[in-house]
């Protein structure tokens, strides 16, 4: 497991259980977040090994000389909470939404008998991830909020906001006297953005430049700074606007994924890129066939 000073007071780690990892599955790219408050520690995320949950939480209670308080799911997808049971005798924060879709959840691909089945796709490259996913101690936060939850501690605030986009109850964690924010996977790193092909999104990008942020800790991947918010967005802007002239020109979504003047992702050629996080899938061709879709539809209207 790397972990990664953000600043003083937050600490960023992923959750893999290899030193180098070269298997491309959510568990080993999912990034867990401790933020120290004054008097106490909050989490976010927690991956999916419970070991490895286990261990980062008590480094940093020990590095913080706090006790945990908190911890803060920014939605409720296996690879965000699996090992939650690590945090069991804290405050667990999801969003109202989150809940409601994790309930479900847990009658459908998270209950026992699912997982069982969920753990033996992975069970070759990860014999590991197969283990505690088949183990899991899954339960429902005791905390939810419909819109937004404060954490305070003298000056000292943590704030977390629900904004949908990824999935309907996706929120962020904001911790303004450190610069730092917790993205969630509304904003990836080590793989293309999965946000949603609509204006909104472009508005919830838009709305976090208007922040102030020094450091962003995504989804998926390692902590990047502001400038990386700023490159997302004008990979879009050039997207939109290239696929507007296609459209235009009633090029075909096929032609268009093979133009030559298709804008280039701008993360894609740095270390530890996948295109998404199975090897068959590709989630940059899947976000600008949405958005040629979504264009198409804005025009005929
Ligand atoms: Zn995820």
């Amino acid at each position: 497991m790397s972990y990664f000073e953000v600043t003083k007071n937050v600490v960023a780690a992923n959750a893999t259980n290899r030193k180098k990892s070269k298997i491309n599955n959510a568990a080993q790219t999912i990034v867990m977040s401790c933020l120290a408050l004054p008097d106490k520690l909050v989490f976010v995320d927690c991956g999916v090994y419970l070991e490895v949950a286990e261990k980062f939480r008590k480094d940093m209670e020990k590095k913080f000389q706090r006790k945990t308080s908190y911890l803060i799911l920014t939605h409720t997808h296996w690879d965000h909470i699996l090992a939650m049971k690590a945090f069991k005798d804290v405050d667990i924060v999801v969003s109202k939404k989150g809940l409601a879709s994790l309930k479900k959840d847990l009658k459908g691909y998270l209950s026992s008998e699912e997982l069982l089945e969920y753990a033996e796709q992975y069970a070759v490259e990860d014999s590991e991830l197969a283990n505690d996913i088949r183990n899991a101690d899954l339960f429902l936060p005791n905390i939810s909020a419909n819109d937004e939850f404060r954490i305070n501690s003298g000056e000292h605030e943590i704030l977390f906001k629900v904004i949908g986009n990824h999935t309907a109850g996706s929120a962020f964690v904001y911790y303004p006297q450190e610069k730092t924010m917790c993205a969630g996977d509304n904003l990836l790193e080590c793989y293309p953005q999965l946000l949603t092909s609509n204006w909104k999104t472009m508005d919830l990008l838009h709305s976090w430049e208007e922040m102030d942020i020094e450091h962003v800790v995504p989804g998926h991947g390692k902590p990047v700074t502001k400038e990386y918010i700023t490159n997302i967005q004008s990979y879009y802007d050039k997207l939109i606007a290239f696929l507007k002239e296609q459209i235009k020109q009633n090029a075909s979504l096929k032609n268009v994924l093979k133009h030559p003047e298709l804008p280039d992702y701008f993360a894609s050629n740095q270390p530890d890129w996948y295109f998404a996080c199975r090897p068959e899938a590709n989630w940059l061709a899947v976000s600008i066939e949405g958005w040629y879709n979504f264009l198409k539809k804005q025009k005929k209207k």
